[in-house]
């Protein structure tokens, strides 16, 4: 009976050391050294979601498969899990063990239709239908990455749940490309349908890669860092005739070309570019089947690209003004439409401040640097004129290569060192757990 009692309370003893080492370790949990022991352990696993995804990838409003290997992770981890948000997004809710505030993480995860053209064994090889013509399918944005990088951070995360001071937001979006012809998506419509309610994050994070920089870079920029993205189209009509004969009819195809000319002058001579850069671009024009025949109309499409609101929006009226003008000046009319697209992607200065030196920690001093902005569009840029968001960019050029050699996004050659999948799980982690223990 003795020996019984003095077993019985060694076995206690015992039970009370495992219960203080594991407390001990679980406050230790948020040390930088273990978040960085927890993201070194998921790195090959994340390796393995990112080539499996890269191998099925999905164009916008159609990632049906990838939705459905992040909503089981995110379900398999114990999160509250809401899908077909927006069509096919996912959104995730990690409620920690401590009070705190909400913060949101954010991943893209549509494909492009471009054909790879990159020799991997996980290449993809899907075909698809696209605007009637058949296309490859690519993870030509590096979507795949930021997808697999923020289910390893869940994982991270959820495995710190306990001792983490509040509660993050996943959200898994879809169709950051753009939806399909006359289908709406990506950030727009997940906010409609609730992705920053329920809890209400009060900031949001979020990265992409970038092929312009090496794998172990974080570029980033305090402020405007991406350009506002609208779309144009101009349809100059004049009076079709004989191409012998011009004086006959009214020749939309000179007219048009003024336009174009016209336009660029706008840019280079109206607008106070050092205050910030603008681009307008004409990517296409179309008009005309025959080269004796003057055709009735023209058809001009572009893009405008820029960073501060007033500037987006006299530009706007310039174009309108620029092109009705100088077709009205050779007795032709036209008709000019801009479409709205994605906004300023704005990184709030505060935000970005407080958290720049989290970032310098992960990747060490001087590997973390301010970019100049950039005249891409991302739609994140959506969910920052609802709360404060910081976007940054990963490089993922391998370290022996030069960047600016480097496939740039959306060509088939676009290529991901995945040592950088390890720096965007270290960083998103950092960034979560050091705004929530501010
Ligand atoms: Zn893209
Ligand atoms: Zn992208």
């Amino acid at each position: 009976m003795g020996g019984r009692m003095s077993s019985s309370v060694a076995v206690l003893v015992w039970v009370l050391m495992l219960v203080t080492s594991v407390r001990g370790q679980t406050v230790e949990r948020l040390s930088s050294a273990q978040i960085d022991r927890c993201c070194a352990d998921v790195h090959e696993q994340v390796i393995t979601w990112r080539r499996d995804i890269h191998e099925h990838p999905e164009l916008s409003n159609r990632e049906i498969r990838t939705a459905g290997v992040v909503a089981e992770h995110l379900r398999r981890l114990g999160l509250e899990v809401r899908t077909g948000v927006a069509h096919t997004g996912a959104v995730g809710v990690l409620r920690g063990g401590k009070p705190g505030p909400v913060i949101a993480l954010r991943a893209d995860m549509d494909a492009l239709p471009v054909t790879e053209a990159v020799d991997l064994p996980f290449a993809s090889r899907v075909k698809t239908l696209y605007n009637g013509r058949e296309v490859g399918v690519m993870h030509a944005c590096g979507h795949d990455v930021h997808t697999s990088v923020l289910m390893g951070v869940a994982q991270v995360l959820a495995q710190m749940r306990e001792e983490l001071p509040g509660t993050v937001k996943f959200i898994f979006q879809p169709a950051e490309e753009g939806a399909p012809a006359g289908e709406e998506g990506g950030a727009r419509l997940m906010i409609r349908e609730g992705a920053l309610e329920n809890p209400r994050p009060e900031v949001i994070f979020g990265l992409h890669v970038s092929p312009g920089h090496r794998v172990g870079t974080i570029a980033y920029r305090s402020g405007a860092t991406m350009a506002a993205s609208d779309g144009l189209r101009i349809v100059v009509r004049g009076r079709q005739t004989h191409g012998a004969s011009p004086w006959s009819g009214t020749d939309p195809i000179v007219v048009a070309s003024q336009i174009v000319l016209g336009l660029q002058t706008i840019i280079s001579r109206q607008i106070d570019l050092p205050a910030a850069p603008a681009i307008i671009t004409i990517g296409g024009i179309h008009g005309g089947v025959r080269s004796n025949i003057i055709p009735e109309e023209v058809e001009l499409v572009g893009t405008i690209r820029t960073f501060l609101p007033e500037m987006r929006s006299d530009i706007h009226e310039r174009v309108c003004r620029t092109a009705m003008l100088i077709a009205q000046g050779s007795g032709a009319a036209a008709e000019v439409k801009i479409s709205s697209g994605y906004p300023v992607t704005f990184n709030d200065p505060n935000l970005t401040a407080r958290m720049v030196p989290v970032l310098e920690a992960v990747t060490g001093k001087g590997r973390t640097i301010s970019v100049p902005p950039m005249t891409g569009a991302e739609d994140f840029s959506y969910y920052q004129q609802r709360i404060p968001g910081l976007y940054f960019f990963i490089g993922v050029t391998p370290e022996n290569a030069d960047p600016k050699q480097a496939a740039m996004l959306h060509s088939p050659q676009f290529y991901v060192d995945e040592g950088a999948l390890a720096v965007g799980v270290r960083s998103l982690t950092h960034l979560a757990v050091a705004y929530l223990k501010r």
